[in-house]
């Protein structure tokens, strides 16, 4: 993505996604697109962790006990000194830090601040696995890297425009309103970041393209984009509805929780652990990688066969449901792991609706995709793309655009603020 600018600030992004036991982290230059360096913290409070730091092509790799996020945090930037870049000369601009769930509250990316924090905690309760670590995170870098801004990036931002009857469950609305139940959306970062991109790509304003974008990764969602806007997506109250995904079911009757806590005895916490992580592909054919699952279709394997069948199925379904909520459809995307890498499901997915102009050309579409590209016939009405996401450097501009707007350091001559940068918020 080294071709589109966004902005000339100099400096760097340190990009930071914390989880309950784990960082991942980015140094980013968000004007040219490059990582200029990146690593993982793992088993963050367990008697041994790991951290992998790689940068200028090696990684260096470390065990050791690693008590708490202050700690591993702590490593991070020491491996910076000791590995490189250095921190005293990667000009960090700004630290960006990817937030699951912004719930009603945010509707774009915020700068830090202690009334920030606290609406990020106030709304622990609607992603307790995820809000928690990620504030974890933000309070343990601010502490370390307390000279520049930190900046939030919500996974639900760009869902805030979804219109109400698109965000709205049918259910007794004093309960939806008391417990905040209502469709937030997720994976909004790299929808937003690859409509945006599409558009460039394509050398058309994003307004005037009605999109549908299919993030196919671990996990899956898709999106129905009218000019740059939001207007649907799979992923509901969290990120269990939907597509199914490479461990979670996406979409079932809600009765089955019900069918399963009365008449198999099953807890909360178990049924959370059913749909969340032994469903999807992984329930159906005991893999949840397509690698593994292709694999096994070619042995004859049934099961596979049919998770591949019951996947390829529900995508296709929420594809149509997509048109309908759009009329016009002028690209369709593919992006993330399986988006990108897997062109037997992009083929699968839609095959057959040439009736309805869209058709994905066999040889376009042959391999793994590295960079942008059409893989639908040039006679189309629709066009298909593949992109690649990258949710690092969206969180990098976002977070760039945000100290800019703020009038913090940064700001240079020629900024550019882009759709794909902070513009949909
Ligand atoms: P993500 O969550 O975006 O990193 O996507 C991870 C998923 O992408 C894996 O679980 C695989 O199902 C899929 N994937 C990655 N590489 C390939 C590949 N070469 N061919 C098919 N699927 C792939």
């Amino acid at each position: 993505m080294t071709s589109t600018q966004h902005t000339t600030t100099r400096g760097t992004v340190l990009v930071v996604n914390s989880g309950s036991s784990s960082i991942k982290y980015q140094l980013v230059d968000p004007v040219g697109g490059e990582a200029i360096a990146s690593g993982l913290v793992e088993r963050i409070g367990e008697d041994v962790g790991t951290i992998k730091h790689t940068y200028a092509g090696s990684t260096t790799q470390r065990d050791e006990p690693i008590a708490d996020h202050g700690a591993g945090l702590r490593l991070v930037l020491g491996l910076f000194d000791e590995i490189g870049p250095e921190l005293a000369s990667a000009h960090i601009v700004a630290v960006g830090h990817r937030v699951v769930h912004g719930g009603s509250d945010f509707a774009g990316p915020a700068l830090v601040d202690d009334d920030v924090v606290r609406r990020i905690d106030a709304l622990s309760p609607l992603a307790p696995l995820h809000n928690p670590p990620n504030l974890t995170g933000i309070q343990v870098a601010r502490e370390l890297l307390p000279d520049v801004p930190h900046v939030v990036v919500f996974d639900t931002a760009f869902f805030h425009t979804l219109p109400d009857a698109a965000a709205t469950y049918a259910i007794d609305q004093g309960v939806a309103t008391a417990y905040g139940v209502r469709r937030y959306g997720f994976h909004g970062t790299s929808h937003q970041f690859v409509s945006g991109e599409v558009a460039r790509f394509l050398g058309r304003r994003v307004e005037d393209l009605n999109q549908i974008v299919l993030h196919l990764g671990n996990g899956a969602s898709a999106s129905a984009v009218r000019g740059g806007v939001a207007v649907e997506t799979s992923m509901g109250l969290t990120p269990l509805e939907g597509l199914v995904m490479g461990t979670r079911s996406g979409d079932l009757d809600p009765a089955v929780l019900i069918h399963l806590q009365r008449n198999a005895g099953m807890s909360v916490d178990e049924i959370d652990d059913l749909l969340n992580r032994r469903s999807g592909l992984k329930g159906l054919a005991g893999e949840n990688d397509f690698r593994e699952i292709h694999r096994l279709v070619e042995e004859g394997d049934a099961s596979a066969r049919r998770a591949l069948d019951v996947y390829i199925h529900r995508l296709r379904k929420y594809v149509g449901a997509y048109l309908a909520v759009l009329g016009r459809v002028d690209v369709i995307t593919f992006t993330a792991g399986v988006g990108e890498n897997d062109d037997i499901v992009r083929a699968l997915a839609l095959a057959g609706l040439e009736p309805l102009g869209i058709a994905v050309d066999a040889e376009r579409n042959a391999g793994r995709k590295k960079q942008p590209v059409v893989i639908s016939p040039d006679w189309t009405p629709t066009k298909v793309l593949v992109l690649p996401t990258n949710e690092e450097l969206a969180i990098a501009r976002q977070a760039v655009a945000t100290i800019e707007a703020a009038g913090l350091e940064g700001t240079s001559e020629e900024t550019d603020p882009a759709p794909a940068a902070a513009g949909h918020a």
